[in-house]
Parts: C-alpha cells; structure tokens; sequence
C-alpha cells in the first residue's frame, strides 16, 4: 500500500460496514456495539541486532469481536501496519469467518517493520517479542494467530514454541499456519489460494462459463497469488501474467506456471523469467483477461485506475485490494467481483482444521481436508449469491449482509452484560 493510502483500509471497512447495516435494516444498539474494536493491545519489542545495537518496533494485535467465538487472524509484517490498518483488518476477519460460518470471531496482529530489512535471527527475535507481549491476550480458547503478509510457517514455529515455554508445555492450538511436524494441518499452506480457486470454479458454473477457453492474471506470487495460479491453470484457463512486488512477466501464450514457481524459489524474484515479457504492475492490472486476481496488498485498485481494468471478474486473494470508488465503478461496469471475505476465506477455514485437531490430538489426511473445505466454500458462495439475488445487492454486499448478520444474531441472543 502506497503512503498516504494506509488509512484509507478502515475507511473503507467502516463505510462498507455500514452500508450493509443499512441493508439489513440493523437495530442501532447493536450496530453500535458491532462499530467498535473489542480488545486492542498496543506492544513495543525491541529487539537485539546482530551489529550489537537494540532497535525497537511497534506492534498490535486486536480482537475485533469475539461473539461468535476465539477471536482469530493473522500476523502481518509490514512497514505500513498501523493501529487502523490492523483494526481494519480484524474487523474483516470478524466477517469473513461468519460468512464461512466457522465458530471464530475476527482479530489482527502486526508490527510495523520491514523485515527485507532484518536477518533470520533479528526476525526470530522479533517474532518472539512480539509473541511474549501478546501473550496475555492469546490462547486456544481466546485468540488464535496464524501467518499473513511476510509470515509464514516458520514464524508460527516461533510463536507456539514462545507461548509454549510460557506455559511450560506444548500448545499447539494457539497458533494455526505452523510446519506439520508440530501440529500443522495437511493442505494448510495451499489452502487460501485453493480457495480462491473454488469460488472461481463456482462462479464459472454459476455463469455458465467454460474455463479452459479463459485467461487469468495474477497480482501477487506470494502464498495466496502463486498456489491460485497454479491451481487455476489445473483447470485449463490460460495464465497470461503474474507480478510480484519489483513488477510482472506476461506472455500471450501462457506462462507455465510450475516452471515460475521454480525460477522463483532459485532466483526469489519474478524479474529476468526467460520467454516473457516484462511488465509493471500497473500495466498488469490493465491487461486484457478474463479473470483478474488482485492477491497482493491492500489498495491496489483505486478511482485513477479502476476504469483500465477490461476483466469481467474479479476475484480478491488479497484483503481490500479495491477501494470503494473502484468497486462502484466496476460493479457500474457489471465487473463479477467475489470479495476477499469470501473468496480468500479459505486459509482461515483449513487454520480452523488445524485448530480443531490440534486441541483433539487428532490428525486428519488432506484429502479429508481439501474435501471439507470444498463442501464450506461452496456453501458459502451459494449463500452469498442468494442474497445477491434475491437482495439485488452486489457480491460485496450479499457477503457482508451475511457476514455482519451472523454476527448480530449472536450480539443479540447474548445481550449486552455487565
Ligand atoms: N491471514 C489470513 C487471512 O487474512 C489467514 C488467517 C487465519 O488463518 O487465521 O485470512
């Protein structure tokens, strides 16, 4: 997210917020209590470098709501966390685990850092900081954090291993997205990007629409934008680009994206793929395609270029990677668009697998794993384009209503005590 643009997130969770509160015609007392972060910890950590100096970064974690039950999401390092974007975030996460109706409420963590910049051992310190100052806050039964933007399994690895010497003994249920040696699901790290596919492939059904004769692009090659275009190319749609953050390949032909998988794990970046194309990632978005998958950062579709982009359908891998203003207008352009709380659920569903196996000692195979999710995410998209329909409103706002709405049914029932 560009400068300047990392405030705009809350804006933009708040006024959809409200927009599908207006729909569902919410009684205001508990749109007030729905309006607002539940818990909020704000912690510093520093850290010792490896040149002897101590430096010091600020991080967050926030429980946005936890009615329907543990609150749960990611931990993100980013230069560009805030306390609001982090808000945001979790205010998200509250939705998307209603929308895929699994017992979670919805929270967010993050440091404000670039960790391109820190050693392994500068970044295991910090993840180990953070952990410790959080965790009053976290816990099976309370708060589940599980990987996000430049943290993956191994950090995990770190935060139970942190909780765990808390403690005294192994708890692998606090954390989700970890390596399976210690309690780690089957599937788990292809699962956001399976996802992605399915309500692709939905979609497809839904529309009538024969996928090997599409072609795709792809913003983003980290977990969720990489597994997505490889799955995606499984079903016979033609991958025509893909970027990373130093910008994309394209190629009219397709790129064979098992062989840009593995330039990537030799050479870290996209840059200099033989038999393609340069292109930025602003051209990127703009190309045309059938299917467009924003599975980068947040913001990347904004009012200035919302208008270039010629794909009919949308699909977010990324969270909030549209701003209001483009989504008004590619919803004008009858752009199909599956938003992020429903179209990238699918990692937060499998860390939900994990967490259930975790506290049941009890593992499952990932043929299990990839069918159940599957059966949720199908679900899901069905129940999000009946209130579409029947509604009128667009896939953004069906999500939403059914989101927001699941959560109120359980604010009500509990009522409002002490
Ligand atoms: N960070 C992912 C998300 O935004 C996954 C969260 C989780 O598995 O708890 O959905």
């Amino acid at each position: 997210m560009a400068r300047g643009k990392k405030r705009d997130l809350l804006q933009v969770v708040m006024s959809d917020f409200n927009e599908a509160a207006d729909l569902l015609h919410l009684d205001a007392n508990i749109r007030v209590r729905l309006s607002h972060p539940r818990r909020i910890i704000i912690v510093s950590c520093p850290i010792n470098k490896d040149d002897g100096t101590v430096e010091s970064f600020e991080g967050y974690r926030v429980q946005y709501n936890i009615a329907r039950g543990p609150a749960k999401g990611g931990i993100r390092f980013h230069p560009e966390v805030d306390l609001d974007e982090t808000i945001a975030l979790a205010a998200l996460m509250t939705w998307k685990c209603a929308v895929v109706n699994i017992p979670y409420g919805g929270a967010k963590g993050g440091v404000q850092v670039d960790p391109h910049k820190l050693s392994m051992t500068e970044i295991e310190n910090l993840t180990r900081r953070y952990t410790w100052e959080i965790s009053p806050m976290i816990g099976p039964e309370k708060d589940i954090p599980a990987p996000d933007m430049n943290t993956s399994a191994k950090h995990m690895a770190w935060v139970m291993d942190t909780y765990s010497i808390i403690k005294g003994y192994s708890v692998p249920g606090v954390v989700t997205g970890k390596p399976i040696s210690i309690g780690g699901s089957e599937g788990r790290q292809e699962a956001t990007g399976r996802g992605v596919v399915f309500s692709i492939i939905d979609a497809a059904q839904e529309l009538g629409i024969d996928l090997s004769t599409q072609t795709a692009v792809v913003q983003g090659f980290g977990n969720v934008g990489s597994v997505a275009a490889k799955l995606l190319a499984k079903t016979g749609c033609k991958i025509i680009a893909v970027s990373d953050e130093n910008g994309g390949i394209y190629s009219s032909k397709g790129l064979d994206i098992e062989n840009v998988s593995a330039y990537v794990a030799e050479h870290e970046y996209l840059k200099g793929y033989p038999g393609a194309d340069e292109i930025s990632n602003a051209e990127l978005l703009a190309l045309d395609c059938d299917i467009l998958i924003p599975a980068a950062l947040g913001g990347q579709i904004t009012k200035e270029n919302a208008a270039d982009v010629k794909a009919s359908m949308i699909v977010e891998g990324a969270n909030g990677p549209l701003t209001n203003e483009a989504d008004k207008i590619l919803n004008d352009k009858k752009v199909f668009i599956i938003p992020d709380i429903l179209a990238n659920a699918g990692g937060v569903v499998v860390s939900y697998f994990e967490w259930v196996q975790d506290i049941q000692a009890f593992f499952w195979h990932e043929k299990e794993i990839n069918d159940k999710l599957r059966v949720i995410m199908r679900n899901a998209y069905h129940s999000v384009r009946n209130i579409a329909l029947e509604k009128k409103v667009t896939n953004r706002q069906a999500a939403l209503m059914l989101g927001i709405g699941r959560v109120a049914e359980c604010a009500r029932v509990r009522g409002l005590r002490p």
